[in-house]
């Protein structure tokens, strides 16, 4: 039986949490006088939620998980980074990832001192077979998935994530970011049958809200215990929660900028295709295209003096670069752009 409590590091187990003003007290008051705050109304003199509550009850309605297994983070970067510092032991715990992918995962890796070890995806960008991966996850730690990947922008295959997080004693970290522009299933129906998922998606992306950021880590109830355990009491501030509950309000347009940018995503595809300096277009189930260029450094630097700016991804994947999907406007002056360099 997986006992979070055998990969949870010592130090965080043993120490008491830090107690604010506003979670000690539960009920009803009139009177605050327990924070030190200006008494003046502005509708920022109070101290925000700590445990975000009215957005997590939101959240829980619309993803069909309880409160308990919902973590709201300053970003998911904030997320994984406390799955580091509670979950990894510095200089001893490793952290596994399948590149090319997201960059954090490595960059929160060196930052909490944890040996990161690299198992590439295939050459089509898909998990690696069962027993590859396996002759590498030798220590505990975290695995981390992107899917849909970034920067390849396909979805991983979700019987091998199962496979994987059966094997492992440490934690699967289902990074889902991109998840509201691919026709997949999210993880998180998995979380009920895997006790060592976690699931990370974000308001950063297809929500609009990259300003505000605002991430959200679904996992059981012991391993959201602790991240709240060791978060900044007021991690989420009040501007950033309204604007996230304000989103949620208004799901109907988003998931009509959804469905835009998926439209989008098919037509630059196509006029992309057309183009002779393009060698190849990768399958997308994300907010993004990975192109792949005859001479992508001289496509990027032509891009730029013309005030087009794209991911230049080249030193990941030769001759590539990424394109994220912009308005109907935007895409059409990119194709106008890159016609203008062909000819
Ligand atoms: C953009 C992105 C995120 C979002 O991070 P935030 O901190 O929530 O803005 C997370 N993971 C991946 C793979 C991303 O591309």
């Amino acid at each position: 039986m997986f006992d979070i409590k055998s990969i949870t590091r010592k130090n965080i187990l043993n120490m008491q949490a830090y107690s604010s003003a506003r979670s000690e007290f539960k009920g009803k008051a009139d009177v605050w006088l327990d924070a030190n705050e200006n008494p003046n109304a502005t509708n920022l003199n109070r101290y925000p939620d700590p445990l975000q509550l009215q957005l997590k009850s939101e959240i829980s309605k619309l993803k069909n998980v309880p409160l308990e297994q919902i973590f709201i983070g300053n970003g998911s970067d904030e997320a994984i980074d406390l799955l580091f510092r509670a979950f990894c032991e510095p200089e001893t715990s490793k952290a596994y990832i399948f590149p090319p992918t997201y960059g954090m995962y490595q960059v929160s890796a060196a930052i909490n001192n944890i040996e990161l070890v690299e198992i590439p995806l295939t050459q089509t960008f898909e998990l690696p077979s069962l027993q590859m991966i396996q002759s590498n996850l030798k220590s505990e730690g975290l695995v981390f998935i992107c899917s849909p990947n970034n920067p390849t922008g396909n979805d991983m295959n979700s019987d091998r994530i199962k496979e994987i997080a059966n094997d492992f004693k440490g934690l699967v970290v289902v990074d889902e970011a991109y998840i509201d522009f691919s026709e997949s299933k999210s993880a998180i129906s998995l979380l009920e049958e895997i006790p060592n998922l976690v699931v990370l998606q974000t308001f950063s992306k297809a929500y609009g809200l990259a300003g505000a950021r605002v991430g959200t880590a679904f996992a059981s109830p012991e391993i959201i215990a602790i991240l709240n355990k060791i978060k900044p009491p007021y991690n989420i501030n009040t501007l950033s929660i309204d604007a996230a509950l304000n989103v949620l309000n208004n799901k109907k347009s988003i998931q009509k900028q959804i469905d835009e940018t998926i439209l989008e995503r098919n037509r630059l595809r196509i006029a992309l295709s057309n183009l002779l300096s393009v060698e190849k277009i990768y399958p997308s189930d994300a907010n993004f295209l990975l192109v792949e260029f005859t001479d992508s450094d001289s496509v990027f630097k032509e891009l730029i003096s013309q005030g087009i700016v794209v991911r230049n991804r080249s030193s990941q994947i030769k001759n590539c670069l990424r394109v994220t999907i912009g308005s109907k406007e935007e895409n059409e002056k990119l194709m106008s752009v890159l016609n203008e360099i062909a000819s």
